[in-house]
């Protein structure tokens, strides 16, 4: 099975990267922003990881953990929060979501509620009499 049908996680190669866009944010800093696969692939290399393209968007981070100059991390220091919010998601960054197509739900239009309130089935007491 190819890697391909999956979607990416941090050890995806860019050579099967699914989409055409990888986008790139931050949980504390402004930065963040989409780049084309193939400008990424030009400049790391067809078997770069997404892993080694975040940690390069961290490299320019004021939090970067990875930062070797900058005194040791400490253990509730702030960290950079880069991540990559399409990994594990089977939806192309680049498509906006109508133009992915009808999606199927669980359920149907038997599980609808009806427009019409359901007939009243009229019982009779027992040792009710006709009148
Ligand atoms: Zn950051």
């Amino acid at each position: 099975m190819s890697r391909r049908d999956e979607p990416p996680d941090p050890g995806t190669r860019l050579i099967d990267y699914p989409w055409v866009v990888i986008r790139f944010r931050c949980h504390f800093c402004e930065r963040g922003g989409n780049s084309r696969l193939a400008a990424c692939v030009a400049q790391f290399g067809r078997f770069a990881t997404l892993d080694r393209l975040l940690h390069a968007f961290m490299s320019g981070c004021p939090h970067d953990p990875y930062d070797q100059s900058r005194s040791p991390p400490q253990k509730y220091g702030r960290k950079c929060g880069a991540y990559l919010p399409d990994l594990n998601s089977g939806r192309p960054p680049d498509h906006p979501p109508s133009m992915t197509g009808l999606s199927l739900i669980e359920g149907g239009k038997a599980d609808m509620l009806p427009a019409e309130p359901a007939p009243v089935e009229r019982r009779r007491r027992v040792g009710d009499a006709d009148v």
